[in-house]
């Protein structure tokens, strides 16, 4: 049997469509950009590999680290337990955050990370004699995969089985129209039981890529820290660059009391996630009484390999070498963006640092849009890994992507949008 066949016999894979999906692509090696399959062709990763990858796949420097972190300690159980990489970590991540974030929690994904901001906000309310257990995000949220995770995301053909199970959150207008936006907030902060806003800052990565301002993220947060109401900024997929800085939230004013990041975090080499919050959050669950400690703990959670991976991708990300090249993927991004704007098939092009977005007026919206598949396999049969979202095709890269991979992107997207005209 081939190893095709055998992954069809065993694998259940995410996102396939079971009777229509083709069989999985072998995927033998990593290196840059670069995916290269059992029969040595090769695919420039245009998506960082679900928005993962920052600095180019088996990267030498935090393979290295991997190895040894490996054969010093692989994991100790993290309750009651500390070690060097995770405090390390802390130490370097909170150099990037807002200056408000002082304690770190660790999980394995981005699911995970958020369903302890939502349990973490609940339970904030509860240990001060409150009772406030609602949540409110925008319209169009993705959140993660896990119950608390999918109840606080926008309703979807993904959430669609579970509707029955998922408990209720208010979700107030995309905030492009910001003046619906703030009143829909204003209405359902009045009615005191919203324990948290949750949001993606800058771009709603599962939604299609839709961007919006930080002048009006930051309003939005006003209105929440008047009201008492709790911020969750969830960086899961903004985190790590994406937006032009560190985090998305460091383009704002205000500062959010709890950041969920993952993804980007191990550089995309390992699970690895963290939930960070206020010293106000973690003094409310401080003291004698065990019925206000937060008593959750995942069996992964602090894992020292993960932790080593993610302060060698943080220090590749603070190179300056690094952080030209994102300023360089923007600008080309602005350029490619001036050179197709006026093609007819272009509903509107988007772009926020490092991500563009180009929607497409053809076919309609979603995931179920017959559109992306023809596009997906289009893309990836000249050497292109990009998965439209949607109608929406977008270019997340790693920020090692050379300039001739950046131009092959370009010219592959633009020869297929021309076509479609
Ligand atoms: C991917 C993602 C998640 C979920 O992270 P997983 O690691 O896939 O569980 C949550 N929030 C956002 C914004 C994401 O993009």
């Amino acid at each position: 049997m081939s190893l095709v066949e055998k992954d069809q016999k065993y694998i259940w894979h995410p996102f396939t469509q079971m009777k229509t999906a083709g069989p999985a692509l072998p995927i033998v090696k990593g290196e840059g950009t670069l995916l290269i399959d059992d029969k040595g062709n090769s695919y420039i990763d245009a998506i960082s590999s679900w928005w993962v990858n920052l600095h180019g796949h088996s990267h030498p420097y935090i393979a290295e680290k991997v190895y040894e972190q490996m054969l010093q300690l692989e994991h100790v159980v993290f309750a009651g337990f500390t070690h060097t990489p995770a405090v390390e970590l802390c130490e370097k991540l909170s150099k990037h955050l807002p200056s408000n974030q002082a304690k770190f929690f660790f999980s394995g994904d981005g699911s995970s990370a958020v369903e302890i901001a939502l349990k973490m906000s609940v339970q904030y309310w509860k240990n001060k004699g409150e009772s406030k257990t609602r949540f409110v995000a925008l319209d169009g949220a993705y959140h993660g995969e896990t119950f608390g995770a999918m109840s606080a995301g926008a309703r979807s053909i993904f959430s669609a089985p579970f509707t029955d199970l998922l408990f209720e959150s208010f979700h107030i207008p995309f905030p492009k129209d910001e003046q619906a936006a703030i009143e829909s907030l204003k209405t359902e902060l009045a009615k005191g039981d919203v324990a948290a806003f949750i949001f993606e800052p800058l771009i709603q990565g599962a939604a299609g890529m839709r961007m919006y301002k930080p002048e009006i993220l930051n309003k939005l947060m006003l209105i929440c820290k008047e009201a008492g109401v709790l911020c969750i900024a969830d960086e899961v997929m903004t985190g790590f660059g994406r937006t032009g800085t560190t985090f998305a939230v460091n383009q704002v004013e205000a500062q959010p009391d709890f950041i969920c990041m993952s993804k980007g975090l191990s550089g995309g080499t390992l699970p690895l996630s963290l939930t960070t919050c206020t010293n106000a959050i973690y003094d409310a669950f401080l003291g004698d009484d065990i019925q206000k400690a937060f008593l959750h703990g995942h069996s992964f959670t602090g894992n020292p390999i993960g932790c080593v991976a993610a302060i060698a991708s943080l220090e590749l990300l603070e190179k300056e070498e690094c952080q030209e090249a994102m300023k360089n993927i923007a600008a080309r991004h602005k350029v490619f963006a001036e050179q197709i704007k006026t093609l007819d098939v272009i509903k509107d092009i988007r772009q926020t640092g490092t991500v563009i977005a180009i929607e497409l007026k053809a076919d309609s919206s979603g995931y179920a849009s017959t559109i992306r598949q023809q596009l997906y396999q289009d893309f990836l049969s000249q050497g292109v890994l990009l998965r439209p979202l949607g109608n929406v095709i977008y270019i997340l890269p790693p920020y090692c992507i050379t300039e001739q991979e950046l131009t092959k992107v370009y010219e592959v997207i633009e020869a297929k949008l021309k076509q479609l005209c």
